[in-house]
């Protein structure tokens, strides 16, 4: 991206989940589901987050809205060029924030309460109290659901009578009527028809173009995250192996796992050779990390030091490639 004005600084981010045993419900041990994340989100891109179910994605998506009270770390906003802490913030204070970061849900049907009106699923509108007139209310809806391609009268309507396209389509508009400046989509569309998906994906396009929204994208679609993205994150069992822009990652993945998980993406044309890396074994428990690198029982260049030396996340070349893998500490070896 030209212009990189950052809209989020994550330092040292955890969020660690304590195990609970015993009728004194002892502290026995922690979930360790995002551990010493760092990263910076810019503002108007697309940020995609890709990784095995477990991996700490959507806990991290999470977290950085204050749905989850991070273990340790910080998280930074941009207000108008001063970055504050939000970790820190005062109840009133994440109060006004969340004006400022709203959340796309995976089940659209689940999000919206089917005993009541779509009307009532923009109590945000009440609850922030941003329009206090209920003529006012009333036409900010409509004109939200026009935004999402949706008839105004819809927002008579009750749940069911919605497909789940129109649902997902709810579920933006209703993002969306608080004026964000950041939205987390946590795997929109994988609860959609195939026939679908691509509608919506497309309308999140044209509508963060219109309204300059920055996106966390979270999926476990490669080929989606690819066409919606600007960056991709690589995350494995809570921590980042890699982040590249998103041709770069797709044309030269360099850490061993995200070459694994590019080589299961499907290739349209049947002719094409494409050599799928299976990775062996189970993905290890969040609880119980392997020492070292996380990814040594599983990868296939593993040394000695890969095993008791956790490699940080460095700059590949001096470039804005990130990789977390020995393999990459000196030198960049042949592909
Ligand atoms: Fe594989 Fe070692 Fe790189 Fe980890 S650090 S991904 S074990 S080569």
């Amino acid at each position: 991206m030209a212009n990189k004005e950052t809209i989020f600084q994550v330092r040292n981010l955890q969020m660690w989940f304590p195990i609970k045993k015993g009728i004194m419900k002892k502290t026995v041990g922690h979930v360790k589901a995002v551990d010493d994340v760092s990263l910076d989100v810019y503002k108007g891109e697309t940020l995609g987050i890709v990784g095995e179910s477990g991996c700490g994605k959507s806990t991290f998506g999470k977290t950085i809205m204050m749905l989850n009270q991070p273990t340790g770390g910080q998280v930074l906003f941009n207000y108008g060029g001063e970055f504050k802490d939000i970790t820190k913030f005062t109840k009133e204070e994440l109060f006004q924030f969340r004006k400022k970061v709203q959340m796309v849900f995976q089940d659209p049907y689940s999000a919206l309460n089917p005993l009541k009106k779509i009307y009532t699923a923009f109590e945000g509108l009440i609850n922030h109290h941003l329009y206090t007139d209920e003529e006012d209310r009333k036409r900010k809806v409509e004109d939200a659901l026009r935004e999402v391609g949706l008839l105004p009268e819809f927002a008579s309507r009750f749940p069911h009578e919605f497909s789940g396209g129109q649902r997902q389509r709810i579920g933006i508009a209703r993002a969306l009527i608080m004026e964000p400046e950041f939205i987390v989509a946590d795997e929109p569309i994988s609860a959609l028809d195939v026939s679908i998906q691509a509608q919506v994906l497309n309308l999140m396009k044209k509508i963060q173009k219109e309204l300059n929204l920055t996106y966390l994208f979270i999926a476990h679609d490669l080929s989606v995250v690819q066409y919606m993205s600007n960056r991709i994150v690589v995350m494995y069992l809570g921590k980042i192996v890699e982040v590249a822009d998103s041709r770069t990652l797709y044309d030269q993945p360099l850490h061993p796992y995200t070459r694994a998980l590019l080589s299961a993406i499907p290739v349209p044309q049947i002719h094409q050779e494409k050599k799928r890396i299976v990775l062996q074994g189970e993905v290890p428990s969040p609880i119980n990390k392997p020492t070292g690198c996380a990814f040594h029982p599983r990868c296939p260049h593993c040394t000695e030091i890969c095993k008791s030396v956790d490699p940080a996340l460095c700059h590949h070349n001096d470039s804005d490639h990130l990789v977390a893998c020995h393999l990459y500490d000196k030198q960049a070896p042949e592909a």
